[in-house]
């Protein structure tokens, strides 16, 4: 199968302050086509490094893509390196050279010696145009290899990458199809999740399956492959809808929705309102509710109580409960949901208590205990939660619990 590398170049990207994202971008669009990137890798302005890493790549990948180096200075040395692995001449093109001229003419600068460096090309390659600066693109076919040289500056890289380099590789990839589905998971952790499904998509080499996991949430990913887009969605069919029984209620989207996008649907279509008190999220709940357009419509207020002071004022927890209990605990959530719920005069009520960490934890009640309480017309609902993590990460897998119990609830009103 049809695979490929990318090798990004330049001694910045391998510094804490550039991020290659080059890469990134072509991984995307060579996927979409078919083409999956094998391996990939960052090398410095370093003849050595480079040409190792090239005669690497030609070696077990099909498919080089290059990013950078092109310039017209001493440290762009992607062609001169491939030159010399290749055993191929660098040529003087006239036609590149007066282009580049051209574009320093209309910007009213004389042409320093330099950039003319980057009218040489490689003997036998094609020239690809860029249309958003000086170095031209350069597409290789060596042997069974393809070599496609790509300047750095991502505004040069994508136009050239999508006019010269995009219909060529669709052409080699065979006009393959892609199609894909997500089911979008919460409450269920990656290893759980993957024992559930693994003897069902190990099962099938396509389509293809990814399982993604973000603090309180995992997705899988299927992608199919088919000559024709119905094969493809065929392909989907059968291995999504094994998937999606096993997984049932924990599949809070088949769609790239979030779980804020879905509860804020459901509230709409309940005809439910909402507001939140919470202690340890610190208003993270609030903020992905609010973060959906229209949530006016349903969100009504959110509170964070942080001191008991606060949980006493604004949700009327009795100060004895929270002697009697302590602020992280069962009853309090409850509290808290009960009292925003009533003062609100909302269909639903949420509740949020817990110790996110470092400090705060006990033997009895270690970092990263949660209750979560949510109210509703028909009684209040808690639940206790241990989550593993640091304080980030605590208080992002509580506000996605929280919000999947919101979205049970409102599925069974
Ligand atoms: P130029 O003719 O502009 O010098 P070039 O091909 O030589 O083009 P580089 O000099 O390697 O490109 O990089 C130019 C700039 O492009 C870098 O300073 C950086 O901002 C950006 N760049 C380079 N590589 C990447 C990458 N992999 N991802 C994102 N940006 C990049």
């Amino acid at each position: 199968m049809l695979s490929a590398e990318i090798i990004a170049i330049g001694s910045e990207l391998l510094t804490p302050r550039f991020i290659d994202t080059n890469s990134i971008y072509l991984t995307e669009q060579l996927n979409a086509i078919g083409i999956p990137v094998v391996t990939k890798s960052i090398v410095g302005d370093d003849e050595n490094y480079l040409e190792h890493a090239i005669r690497a790549s030609l070696q077990r990948t099909p498919i080089l893509i290059t990013t950078g180096g092109l310039g017209p200075t001493e440290d762009d040395v992607t062609r001169k390196v491939l030159a010399r692995l290749l055993q191929r001449q660098l040529i003087l093109n006239n036609e590149v050279l007066a282009k580049i001229e051209s574009r320093f003419k209309a910007r009213g600068v004389a042409m320093p010696s330099n950039n003319a460096r980057q009218a040489l090309v490689l003997a036998g390659s094609d020239i690809l145009p860029n249309n958003h600066g000086t170095a031209p693109g350069l597409w290789i076919s060596h042997e069974k290899n393809h070599i496609v040289l790509l300047p750095g500056p991502p505004s040069e890289l994508k136009p050239m990458f999508e006019q010269a380099c995009l219909p060529r590789l669709q052409e080699l990839a065979g006009g393959v199809v892609l199609a894909r589905s997500v089911y979008r998971t919460t409450g269920l952790a990656e290893s759980t999740l993957d024992a559930r499904i693994a003897p069902i998509y190990t099962k099938y080499k396509n389509p293809e399956t990814t399982i993604l996991a973000k603090p309180g949430a995992v997705d899988v990913r299927l992608t199919a492959r088919a000559k024709t887009r119905q094969e493809a969605e065929m392909l989907l069919k059968e291995l999504g809808g094994q998937i999606d029984e096993s997984l049932d209620d924990f599949i809070f989207a088949r769609s790239e929705q979030s779980i804020e996008e879905v509860v804020g649907m459901l509230l709409v279509l309940k005809n439910a309102t909402i507001a939140v008190a919470e202690s340890c999220t610190g208003g993270l709940v609030s903020e992905l509710l609010t973060n959906v357009a229209g949530s006016s419509a349903y969100f009504m207020s959110g509170v964070v109580v942080y001191s008991n002071e606060s949980k006493m004022e604004l949700t009327g927890i009795p100060p004895l409960l929270l002697e009697m209990q302590g602020a992280v605990s069962a009853e309090v959530a409850r509290g808290l949901a009960d009292g925003i719920r009533e003062r609100a005069r909302t269909t639903i009520g949420v509740g949020i208590t817990g110790i996110a960490g470092p400090a705060g934890g006990s033997p009895e009640k270690p970092v990263g205990t949660v209750h979560i309480a949510v109210a509703a017309p028909a009684g209040t609902q808690h639940r206790q939660f241990l989550f593993p993590g640091d304080r980030l990460r605590v208080r992002r897998q509580a506000a996605q619990a929280a919000l999947d119990q919101v979205r049970r609830l409102l599925l069974a009103m």
